[in-house]
């Protein structure tokens, strides 16, 4: 059962509405319009897949039924995605038949929708290397990229009409933050007392990462840069993310993050001193129990760990020689 629309009022007098939306099954998802000061900006668009559509709509008639603002989608002035992930930015296929307001993102995931199934072609190439040097089974990578690729045929590329940077201004209203790590191009937006965090930083999941190997500008050391970004901010009372509740107490949340990544870290270093393993080994034994997308997610988060250890030199891949064909050969790593 969809939630009901929420306000929160800004210090700045702009009226800011949560719009919960079911992006997958069972997985939820939050929009946000930001109305006043002479604007009228929509952050993020939902899935376009299963109820989301229906439930940003449903939405949307809740500003007018129940909060009293007479907002047509024709009056929005802006649709800003904060990251190129589809439960993020699906529904601008819907959006693009009722408003012209331009699509607004930073340039790093641009792409994703500007040039959608060839990029998401060039990225399965990258984790089909992945998932071979991880050292995981020849059917079950099938079965992996097979999963993968399932949502290439949901959405066709379209144009992204503006592009903002770290330290943007939009609107004379929103700062923009960069933060990737769990996306390329995953943007914070920052107005006053209030942050977006998309899922950069969410109240309860540690969002999920994959190895800059895969695709630059993700992985933990990217990440980690994000977060040390969002703690400089002073006064930040009111943290929205794209997933989940809000959160009020941002350091707090931020320190169990990295004091989650560490022991994740610590487990890995622990594994790899009694002996050495593959990135697929290690995931068996953290995540026994995963099924389905979820092996996906599990391996990469996995290789990201390890990964960001390597890049820090505290292990190293141990069955690599000049003459090996590394690109097809699983990486065993060990510690120093
Ligand atoms: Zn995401
Ligand atoms: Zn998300």
């Amino acid at each position: 059962m969809k939630a009901a629309v929420t306000r929160y009022i800004a210090q700045n007098g702009v009226r800011v509405y949560t719009l919960p939306i079911e992006v997958f099954p069972h997985f939820w998802g939050n929009a946000y319009v930001l109305v006043g000061n002479g604007v009228a900006t929509l952050i993020d668009a939902g899935s376009g897949l299963g109820n989301s559509n229906e439930h940003l709509l449903a939405g949307w008639a809740e500003l007018q039924s129940t909060w009293g603002e007479r907002l047509a989608l024709a009056d929005l002035t802006r649709i800003i995605i904060t990251h190129a992930h589809i439960d993020h930015f699906g529904g601008v296929q819907m959006l693009r038949q009722h408003t012209q307001a331009p699509i607004t993102m930073h340039p790093l995931d641009r792409r994703v929708l500007t040039n959608f199934e060839n990029r998401l072609l060039m990225a399965a190439k990258s984790l089909h290397l992945f998932l071979q040097r991880a050292g995981v089974d020849p059917a079950e990578q099938q079965r992996l990229m097979q999963m993968y690729l399932w949502n290439k045929d949901q959405f066709h590329a379209l144009p992204v009409e503006a592009t903002v940077e770290d330290g943007t201004l939009i609107d004379g209203l929103l700062e923009v933050i960069h933060t990737p790590g769990h996306c390329p191009g995953q943007i914070c937006l920052r107005m006053d007392e209030v942050l977006f965090s998309a899922d950069h930083i969410l109240a309860r999941t540690s969002p999920h990462l994959a190895p800059e190997t895969i695709t630059p500008n993700t992985g933990l050391e990217a990440y980690n840069r994000g977060l040390r970004a969002i703690k400089r901010l002073q006064g930040i009372e009111l943290t929205l993310g794209g997933h989940e509740q809000p959160i009020t107490n941002l350091a707090e949340r931020i320190a169990a993050l990295y004091a989650s990544h560490q022991r994740k870290l610590d487990q890995i270093l622990t594994l790899l001193k009694m002996a050495p393993r593959t990135v697929a080994e290690l995931t068996a034994l953290i995540h026994p129990r995963v099924q389905g997308y979820d092996v996906l997610l599990a391996v990469e988060q996995v290789g990201a760990h390890v990964e960001y250890l390597y890049l820090r030199g505290y292990i190293r891949p141990i069955n690599i020689d000049a003459e090996s064909d590394e690109r097809m050969s699983a990486l065993q790593y060990a510690v120093f």
